[in-house]
Parts: structure tokens; sequence; C-alpha cells
């Protein structure tokens, strides 16, 4: 090759062309550095063919200056990038900038320079490196990972190596991970599970493309027959990818699969040092990486060999990102599994509608495990109608929960609230004017969190202190809480069961593995009696001692008009209920709603999945929603709000006129403000059969818009605001 295309890494450049300089030898999916005026991008080279042509002669073209010490992006990869752009309507650029998500890992092997304490003493001890020293116990990572830790200057920390207080070490990035083993710890399947793992196992031996929807009720063991997949491609020396929808669960998880293969697996998730996602990338990149768990930017990583794609608690919002390249990762990873030939499974316990769908059609192989292991019950599920049951005043724990949750406390047994509301009270208001505390960048009431003293944006993480007196009339001391979340049910149960020991779970609870971690192992001491958490608690958690689940706000989920909130309401409220009687004992769920009547809460009720799922299907049918049309919408944002409306409006009037789309809107989005940026929406609802990727980018080609002008494509959307 001597003349290279590259796709670069800057999604607003096209392809360039460069000269291959004598002796340097390059392959489709290199990782080259190339000149760019005065600056170096970084490209991939790619088959000119799948690439717009540029137009520069030959001669006139400016050399690559070096092939980095990667090994080149395998065919497969470079086809789902290409795929992932096209069905999200997003440069390709911004796909491929996941893939190279590690710049440390491209700067080929190496060592690095972390610090740790020595245990001596600084010259001078002032209060800032007192702390400094206590936080960093036990710590080794860079100077500015270790600023992080500490919550310090580097300046700080530079200070304290100069007086020996830290010290450096060399380290070896790259060392390898132990390995895992097939056979380390053999289970005992029941008769159910052996069939399903036989069969997954023969999968995974076939080394085709099978996409497999793994569908068995809380708790019947999707994890341990699963494991035997993973087991069969450790031994056939093919690398797993499992894809799980929560970092926090991560740690319960690695546990498990330590004692089932004698070794942890790589880790990838947003919180790893750049020094572990740099030596998690380049062992994944060599193939040495046996087992990958990840959360769904783990699914472009640039394996070597790919054997198996396991999407664990597969229905989860989570794997629907949603901002830069609107991707639902339980999607790509089946096209992913089809590039590669390789099986993936889908395990859920109440898959999304349209994963039933597909294996209904016959497109996915479904398995079933239809009961629990070792014999427990699903829960008894009951339902507490809030309209005649009322909780008193200022509370939110109905006397029939109330009652049982005294009883499981007498019982020395647990119970789980469940209110997907983080935070005190979701609306503070001044009781003397009826100020309410609005968020200054978005279209969200403030989120009162008592325990971190604050007012806070769930939208763009604006934080304020509460203040002592109304800012719009001045009165002290007149702000009231309205409504609740987990921190005042907490609250609530305090007062009721002043001897119980209360945890909450939420995210800014279980914000690190390790805090996930100590949770588990105090649940499992049954040294908590209550947890009170959002949808946290929905997953995973396996906690024998836990009798009873109390639902306490069901209705809230099914507000709002989100095309699938009767589905995510389902699946939360079902999976919550499955933490209940995993054990010997049996469990007992009870659902406070207003609308006892409403088909999806009537369906759970009747523990009858089949009956929701056929109604919200024939729903979905009238509705032309997913799996029966598509949708797509268009966000348009400026930080001026006439140039947003305006730029609205100019898509609005170029609309194409179809007989497969509609086109509705333009209309401020349900978040009008957003972080600072005004936003517009337009949604698409197509037929199957239309084009609806080329239709929408004929569409924006054809318009131009202000610099200041952001258009966002969200295909197949989750979120409707
Ligand atoms: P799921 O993933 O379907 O919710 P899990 O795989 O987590 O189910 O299994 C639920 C619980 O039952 C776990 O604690 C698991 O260790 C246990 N379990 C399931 N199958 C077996 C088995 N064959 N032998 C021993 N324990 C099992
Ligand atoms: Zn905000």
């Amino acid at each position: 090759m001597n003349r290279a295309r590259l796709l670069v890494m800057n999604a607003a450049l096209g392809p360039l062309d460069y000269k291959v300089p004598d002796g340097m030898e390059v392959e489709y999916g290199s990782v080259v550095v190339a000149p760019l005026g005065p600056r170096q991008v970084t490209g991939i080279v790619w088959e000119a063919d799948r690439l717009p042509a540029t137009s520069v002669p030959d001669a006139k073209l400016r050399g690559l200056l070096a092939v980095l010490d990667v090994p080149p992006l395998r065919e497969e990869l470079r086809r789902l990038i290409e795929w992932t752009s096209e069905y999200y309507v997003a440069p390709m650029a911004a796909v491929a900038r996941m893939v190279i998500s590690s710049g440390g890992a491209l700067r080929g092997p190496a060592t690095m320079t972390e610090y740790r304490l020595t245990g001596g003493t600084p010259e001078r001890m002032t209060p800032q490196r007192a702390a400094a020293i206590e936080a960093l116990e036990g710590e080794q990572a860079t100077i500015r990972e270790l600023s992080g830790i500490a919550g310090v200057s580097e300046g700080v920390l530079r200070g304290l190596v100069n007086q020996g207080v830290l010290e450096p070490v060399e380290v070896d990035i790259d060392r390898p991970y132990p390995r895992a083993r097939a056979d380390f710890h053999l289970p005992d399947l029941s008769d159910d599970q052996r069939k399903v793992a036989d069969r997954l196992v023969e999968a995974v031996k076939a080394e085709e493309f099978a996409p497999i929807l793994l569908d068995g009720v809380t708790g019947s063991g999707k994890t341990e027959t699963y494991f035997e997949a993973i087991s069969a491609a450790i031994a056939a020396d093919r690398q797993v990818l499992v894809l799980l929808p929560e970092i926090a669960l991560t740690e319960a998880f690695l546990s498990r699969f330590e004692a089932r293969f004698g070794a942890a697996p790589v880790t990838w998730h947003s919180s790893l040092k750049s020094t572990e996602r740099r030596r998690a990338w380049r062992a994944i990149a060599s193939g040495e990486a046996q087992v990958v768990v990840g959360a769904r930017s783990a699914l472009f990583l640039p394996y070597a060999n790919l054997g198996l794609i396991v999407v664990d608690e597969a229905h989860e919002v989570s794997f629907k990102q949603e901002d830069g390249v609107r991707y639902n990762a339980r999607d790509v990873a089946v096209m992913r599994a089809r590039f590669e030939s390789v099986p993936v499974v889908l395990a859920s316990a109440t898959p999304a509608l349209e994963s039933l769908h597909m294996a209904d059609s016959g497109i996915y192989e479904k398995l079933v495990l239809p009961s629990r292991f070792g014999g427990a019950e699903l829960p008894d599920i009951k339902l507490v109608n809030l309209t005649e049951e009322k909780p008193g005043s200022g509370a939110w724990i109905a006397p029939p929960l109330r009652r049982a949750m005294f009883d499981r406390l007498e019982k020395g047994e647990q119970s789980l609230l469940f209110l997907n509301r983080r935070g005190y009270a979701p609306l503070t208001l001044c009781r003397h004017c009826g100020f309410r505390f609005q968020c200054p960048n978005c279209s969200a009431w403030l989120v009162e969190h008592r325990l971190s003293a604050r007012l806070a944006c769930h939208h763009c993480g604006h934080e304020t202190a509460p203040p002592e007196k109304c800012p719009e009339c001045g009165e002290p001391d007149c702000l009231v809480a309205c409504g609740p979340g987990v921190e005042r049910i907490a609250d609530e149960v305090a007062e009721m069961l002043p001897e119980a020991r209360v945890a909450i779970v939420t995210s800014d609870t279980l914000n690190s593995p390790e805090k996930a971690a100590e949770f588990v192992a105090m649940a499992e001491a049954g040294t908590i009696d209550v947890i009170v958490g959002t949808q946290l608690v929905t997953k995973g958690f396996h906690f024998p001692e836990l009798t009873l689940v109390g639902v306490i706000d069901a209705d809230l989920g099914l507000e709002g008009g989100d095309l699938r909130a009767a589905e995510r309401t389902y699946q939360q409220v079902a999976q919550v209920a499955g933490r209940a009687g995993r054990g010997e004992k049996p469990g007992e769920v009870l659902i406070q709603t207003r609308h006892p009547e409403a088909p999806v809460i009537a369906a759970l009720e009747a523990g009858d999945r089949d009956a929701f799922y056929e109604a919200e299907t024939e729903a979905r049918r009238y509705a032309g929603a997913p799996p029966f049309g598509r949708w797509a919408a268009i966000i348009i944002s400026s930080e001026d709000e006439a140039e947003a409306r305006e730029a609205a409006n100019r898509l609005g009037t170029t609309r194409p006129t179809l007989d497969d789309v509609m086109v509705l809107g333009p209309a401020p989005a349900p978040l009008a403000l957003l972080r600072g940026r005004y936003r517009y929406r337009l949604l698409l609802n197509a037929r199957r059969t239309a084009n609806l990727q080329s239709v929408i980018r004929d569409w924006l080609a054809s318009v131009d818009h202000p610099p200041g002008v952001r258009l966002g494509v969200d295909i197949d959307p989750y979120s409707f605001v």
C-alpha cells in the first residue's frame, strides 16, 4: 500500500489520504499518526472504496508519521463501526473513538510511575498534608489520581514527594492478568439448568452467529448456566464479553465469577484508572484478556478473538446510551455477534418486548428456566389500594405495609422498600409565597438531598446549599419538602421502627464498587433490617433473609406518557419483587397503587406475565410502535432560545412527505431547557418498510444551521424528554 485512506478521529473531518513512506508497513485497520496542518491526528487505515474518495493527486500527499504499536483493528470491528454509524446516524469518527477509548493504550508497551506513602513524615505538617497522608493510606497511583483521591492539589503532593513522604514506583502497566480456569469449580446443575447450559455450550462450540434469549424467572440460575458457556469459551481459548447494566453490581458478580473460575475477569467501566484502562485495552486487543465484564462501552473494544457475548439483565434501560452516539448496547451486541460469527446470549427475567417478539418470530432462539433454583417459590404479590388504605398525613407507607414490616422485624427477617426517587423530596417550595426551587440550567425542579444538605438537579448536576430564607420573599424557615424520595421514606421507617437498622441504596450511597461490596456484605450478614432503594436494588442482589418487598408508588413510572412506561413499570416491579423469598422462607410483595385496575398493575398482581406482554403488544401494534413500527427523535438545541426555535422551524418546513414516515413537531421538548441549552424536538414514526436512516440523513443534509445549533439524532429512542 503506498496511498492510505484514513478514518481520522475527528468528526468534523472527512476521510483523508496520505502517502505511506518507504519502509513503513501498514494494513487495513492499522492505527496511525498523520500530519494535519501544523498538528497531528490519529487515524485508522480504511478500505479506500468504503469511504468517500478524496481528490488530492499522489504527488501532493503528505506522508504518514508513524504506525502505532497496537494490533490493526480487525475487519469484523471495522464493519461494526460502519454499521453503528449508519444505523444511529452518527459520524464514523465518533464510533471509532469509542473503540480507541484509551489514549494511553496507543503509546505502546511502557512502565509508568506511580506513587505511594513511605511512612515518613514531612518536616512541616499542615492540616492539608495530614489529611492527604491519611487519605492516601494503602493507595498507589499517579500524582493526578492521588490528587483526586486525597482531594488536594497536585502541588501539595509534589511537595510531599520532595519531602520523601511519597515515593515513586515504576510499574509495568501491561503485567498479565491471572488466568481463569474453565473447570476451577464445577457446579451441580438442576435438570432444567443442565439442558439450557448444554445448549449454550453447543452454541459456543459451533462458532457461529446465534442470538439466544435466555428467559428465566428471577433466581432460576441464569448466571449459573451462562457461566457454563463462558467455561466452554475459556476452554476453547476464545474471549468472552459480559455486559452488565450497573457497575455497582459488579463486585457481587466478580466474587461469584472468581469462585467459579479461580480468577477475576478483566473489568471495564468509566471509573477505571488510566493505567488500568490501558492495561485492559491492550490485553483485550492482544487476546490475553479471557473474560471482560463491563458496562456498555466494553462493547466497542478491539477483541482479538471473541467467542461469546452475554448481555445480562438485557432489558435494562441503562444499555441505552443517551448522549454522543445514542446506541442501544443490546442491539449493537447482537450485531457485533453477527459480524464476529459468535453466539450472543440475552439474559433476563423480564425481556424487552422487542426481544420476546424476535424470539416468537423465530429470529432468536428462546431458552427457558421456568422455576427458581432449589425449589424456592416465587413471592406472593398483593396490591395495597392507596385510595382505601391511606397512609397518615406526611407519610407514604400504608397500614398493610406497616404491619408487614413490623412482623418482619419481629421475626428478624429483612424488608425492602422500593421507590425510584433519589434524595429526600423531588420539589421544595416556600410556604409563604409559593416559590419553587428550579434549576437555572434546566426546566426541572431541584431535588432536596438531606443527607448531603444540598438541592441538586438530577439532569445537569447543578447544586446549591438550601438557603435559610426564601430567595423570592425573604421569609426565614419557610421551605417545605413536597413528595417523597428514598431519604424521606427512610425517615418514616426510622420513626415507625426506631430499633430497625435502615440502609438507603441509591447511586448516591453506592457510588463505588467498594461501597456496593460493603452493602452486600452487611445485608448478607443480617446487620440491615430495612433496605430503602431506587432501581439499583431491583437488580441482581440475592439476600436469603429478605422476605418482604414493598413498592411505595407503583403508579410513579406510569406518569409521563413515555412509550415504554408500562413495560418499564412491569419490569421494575417484577424485578424488585424477585428479590423477595429467594432463600428457604417464602416472600411477600405489597404493591401500593392508586390504580389497581391499570392493566400493568393487574398483571403484576396476577403474576400473569403473558397477559401483560399480550396487552402491551397489542397497544404497540395499534400505535405503530416498536417492534411493529419505528421511532426516531431529532433534538435541535442552542443556547439561544430564538435560534433553537428558528432552526427547528426551518427543519419543520423542509420535512419529507412520505407515505411510510410521519413527522411530528417541531415542539419544545418536554425538557425544554437542559444544561443551559434550549431544546426543540421532532419525532418520526415510520413503518418497518421505510429506510428511516436515509430519510433522516438526506433531510438533515439539506438544511444549514448557524454554528450554535446542535442536532442530535436518536434512533429507537428510550427517553422522550
Ligand atoms: P438468576 O441469574 O436467574 O437470577 P442466579 O444464577 O443468580 O439466578 O441464581 C440464584 C441463586 O441460586 C444464586 O445464589 C445461585 O448461586 C444459586 N444457584 C442457582 N443455581 C445453582 C446451582 N445449580 N447450584 C448451586 N447454587 C445455585
Ligand atoms: Zn439542571
